[in-house]
């Protein structure tokens, strides 16, 4: 199997949906509402991925669904999947397993016909403690790469970062493990800027200088939202875009379904069709971009909808 690299050299790579969003509609995730306010921003509620370890079927039976839809890429469900994040859920003790189940669980699925990719997130850290707790964000983040890369990911998709200095901590922990690294932001709750300031160019800059072998952005915005952000990190890119948007739709004045009252229990009232999807995928080798799938909100239809737009390409 060709590596992340010589495929996106060959054209755009169709990745994966979203799991959590997906696994949390057919009842095998916790979405956290029933206990706590969710969609505060300030980085509250559960989607953790013990899904991977309680209900492993349900896990596979999405991969197998992605993988037939055109996924060249499965992501392991390790989003969340940091011990600080698992133990305010109640699964901290169970950290490795979970990472080691769900790479295996994506491998076993693939059999050497998609590659396979850790996903790592925000600790959360930053948004509830501050900035100050960066250095205890990295011990987590380096301990899990560590775990997805011992478990046999072929690269991370480093995904839903809202602060530009913890993705750099992100990236510098990749290096160290020697594992390449996808490097996506979430901009929010507008496109212009993260959480801690930088403009989308300036984020696509500093990760590629980190050494991502791909920056972009992933979830918050639909397709058409999130397209403008993704020309203004090209520009400032060296290496090709990724993009996973999510497929729900924001308004003018909040760019972010997190932050939409919809969020989470009412998510179905704000759906994008994929036929935007067919139209992103269109648009895809146009505008610069090397990788390509969804994130909350995108099941298998909407992955053979870009696929759809691929082979319609322009
Ligand atoms: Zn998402």
């Amino acid at each position: 199997m060709k590596s992340i690299t010589e495929l996106m050299r060959e054209g755009p790579v169709l990745g994966d949906g979203g799991y959590l969003i997906e696994l949390e509609r057919r009842g095998y995730v916790d979405s956290g509402s029933g206990r706590e306010k969710v969609g505060t921003g300030r980085g509250s509620g559960q989607f953790t991925p013990e899904v991977a370890i309680e209900n492993p079927g349900a896990l596979r039976e999405l991969h197998e669904e992605f993988l037939n839809a055109g996924s060249q890429v499965l992501q392991a469900l390790t989003f969340f999947g940091t011990r600080e994040k698992l133990n305010r859920a109640g699964y901290g003790g169970q950290t490795e397993s979970i990472n080691a189940a769900a790479v295996k669980l994506a491998r076993d699925v693939a059999q050497g016909r998609a590659l396979i990719a850790g996903s790592v997130s925000r600790t959360q850290l930053i948004e509830r403690e501050g900035i100050e707790s960066l250095g205890k964000a990295r011990e987590h983040i380096a301990e899990q790469i560590r775990l997805l890369k011992g478990a046999g990911a072929d690269f991370l998709i480093l995904e839903t970062f809202f602060h530009l200095a913890e993705m750099k901590v992100a990236l510098e922990c990749a290096a160290e493990a020697g594992i390449p690294a996808v490097a996506t932001m979430s901009f929010r709750p507008l496109i212009t800027a993260c959480s801690d300031g930088y403009t989308p160019a300036e984020c696509a800059r500093a990760m590629s200088d980190l050494g991502a072998i791909a920056v972009g952005a992933n979830c918050e915005q639909e397709p058409e939202r999130m397209l403008p952000l993704l020309r203004s990190m090209r520009d400032a890119a060296k290496v090709p875009l990724a993009a996973q948007p999510a497929a729900f739709r924001t308004t003018d004045s909040c760019h972010s379904f997190t932050r939409q009252s919809a969020f989470p229990d009412d998510l179905e009232t704000i759906q994008v069709s994929r036929r935007e999807f067919v139209d992103f995928g269109k648009a895809a080798r146009n505008e610069g971009i090397g990788y390509i799938g969804g994130c909350c909100g995108c099941n298998a239809a909407y992955i053979k909808a870009i696929r759809r737009g691929l082979s319609e390409d322009q």
